[in-house]
């Protein structure tokens, strides 16, 4: 395997360290990733600052059809970026191909069609007041192991769009295909316009204190988020943090329950659940609670968990010993609390790290299975007597991303998921987003927006352009 650099300024820097990549199916390190030094970023904060005062002045007509020149490059090197993703991530090789290419690709040349708008709120005798959004400066993106790819693209894509400049830090456990991208992203832009660095512990703070740094966007957990608030604040950074969700769905009884059953299996165990907007906590009314158990697990126990290079896995290991530790933790306490699985619920043998899709019932507010994000591929299913008690628990959790209704009646749906405390409430869907659709998190669940005009705004500083007309004092 070709191990990709990192990229300042325009050119691959000879790496003083390197640090170990594990494969997450076999729990072997596969790979050294070249790591960044604190004099590294320097460089690549100091580059992508030199390049702003050029690249926030081309045309943005001209920065878009970069853009799409981008994703042309993408397009043709699409395999051997999600070759890289599925052999560090896990996920199967068609589930990587399909974060390049229906993802990452789709989002960048969406996001290469995006124009701030200027506003006029004041246009009369005595003022003419425009409301203008410039370029905002250097942007750190700090990326989660999850879809690194299509994260990347998030970050990156608005980030240039807007005028500014980038450094990337891809997560330690997943860098490849993101220092790939950046090479790639450096065959057709100027140097320093998006820089790469990468390493473990201390790097991701260095960024979010740099001085160079004028805005730090960020997906990855909600305590980490914390810190790098706190970090950011000194300098005043601009931020976007997508942090942790621990989303709700709950099924009307009226739901049609064979129509909509794929897509709740679906949305709650793709990626092995480890996706931030990902169906986490299943409320069902009691009447219907044993009908859509028993489908659930039917499907869970007929998935193909293995290896994501395997001809026929649908799907992948758990991303990280930590995070299967994690894993294994709470389906053990929800064991210890009466909680019954129907499917899985035992790691499964092997090196790697193998969890079967797993559904817990007899579960509810309070154990722990329910109570914290799990990110991995473990469905707690709780039972509920009244609509409000269903809401009253969803609403009874800190995280508030996404949250769903399942229902015939798309009126009364639309009713309920407006009592959804959470940044996105779908109705007979979840976790389903669109460059074009604004995405952000209620409650711990972040700060600002991404996507569409909302989230290219807090790439971009606003400036309001006041002009007196009549000459002397207002
Ligand atoms: P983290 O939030 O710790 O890591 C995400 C990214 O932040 C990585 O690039 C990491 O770098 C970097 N980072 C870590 N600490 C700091 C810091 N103090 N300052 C700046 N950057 C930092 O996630 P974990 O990997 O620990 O996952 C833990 C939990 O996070 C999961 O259980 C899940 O609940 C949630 N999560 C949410 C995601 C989402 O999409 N919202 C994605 C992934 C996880 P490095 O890898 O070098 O440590």
């Amino acid at each position: 395997m070709d191990i990709p650099g990192l990229i300042i300024d325009g050119a691959r820097i000879t790496p003083h360290n390197s640090f170990g990549v594990v494969n997450p199916a076999t729990a072997d390190v596969f790979a050294e990733c070249p790591a960044a030094t604190p004099d590294d970023l320097d460089a690549a904060a100091g580059a992508a600052k030199t390049a702003f005062k050029s690249w926030s002045k081309v045309a943005i007509e001209e920065r878009s059809a970069l853009i799409n020149q981008i994703a042309d490059a993408f397009e043709k090197n699409k395999h051997e970026i999600a070759e890289l993703t599925s052999r560090e991530q896990g996920k199967p090789l068609k589930a990587a191909l399909g974060e390049v290419g229906g993802g990452a690709l789709a989002w960048t040349r969406a996001t290469a069609k995006l124009r701030p708008p200027v506003e006029v709120v004041q246009d009369d005798d005595a003022a003419r007041i425009e409301v203008h959004h410039k370029p905002l400066g250097v942007v750190g993106s700090i990326t989660p192991w999850n879809h690194p790819i299509l994260i990347a693209c998030w970050h990156i894509m608005p980030a240039l769009i807007a005028g500014d400049t980038v450094v990337i830090k891809p997560s330690s456990m997943t860098p490849f295909g993101t220092l790939r991208l950046v090479e790639i992203i450096n065959d057709i832009l100027p140097p320093g316009v998006v820089n790469s660095v990468a390493g473990e512990g201390g790097l991701g703070r260095a960024i979010t204190s740099h001085p160079d740094i004028d805005k730090i966007v960020f997906t990855g957990s909600t305590p980490t988020g914390r810190h790098i608030m706190g970090n950011a604040a000194p300098s005043l950074k601009r931020l976007t943090l997508e942090l942790g969700g621990n989303d709700a769905a709950i099924v009307l009884d009226d739901v049609d329950v064979d129509q909509c059953i794929d897509n709740i299996f679906a949305r709650s165990f793709g990626n092995s659940g480890q996706t931030c907007a990902a169906l986490k906590r299943l409320y069902v009314p009691a009447s219907r609670h044993d009908e859509i158990a028993e489908k659930l697990a039917q499907r869970a126990k007929a998935a193909v968990v293995g290896p994501g290079d395997q001809d026929g896995v649908q799907f992948g290991p758990v991303q990280n010993k930590s995070q299967f530790d994690y894993v294994c933790e709470l389906t053990a306490d929800a064991k210890k609390n009466g909680g019954q699985f129907i499917a899985g619920g035992e790691p499964m043998d092997g090196p790697g790290y193998f969890f079967p899709l797993s559904v817990v019932t007899h579960v509810t507010n309070g154990v722990r299975i329910v109570d914290e994000e799990q990110f991995g591929p473990v469905l707690p299913i709780i039972k509920y007597d009244t609509i409000d008690e269903a809401i009253a628990m969803a609403n009874d959790n800190e995280n508030g991303l996404g949250g769903s209704i399942w229902t015939s009646d798309e009126a009364h749906g639309i009713e309920l998921a407006k009592q959804l405390e959470c940044g996105t409430a779908w109705v007979n869907n979840h976790s389903q987003i669109s460059p074009a659709t604004p995405f952000g998190g209620a409650k711990q669940s972040g700060v600002g927006i991404e996507f569409g005009w909302w989230g290219l705004a807090d790439y971009m500083q606003l400036q309001t352009i006041n002009v007196n007309k009549k000459g002397g004092a207002l």
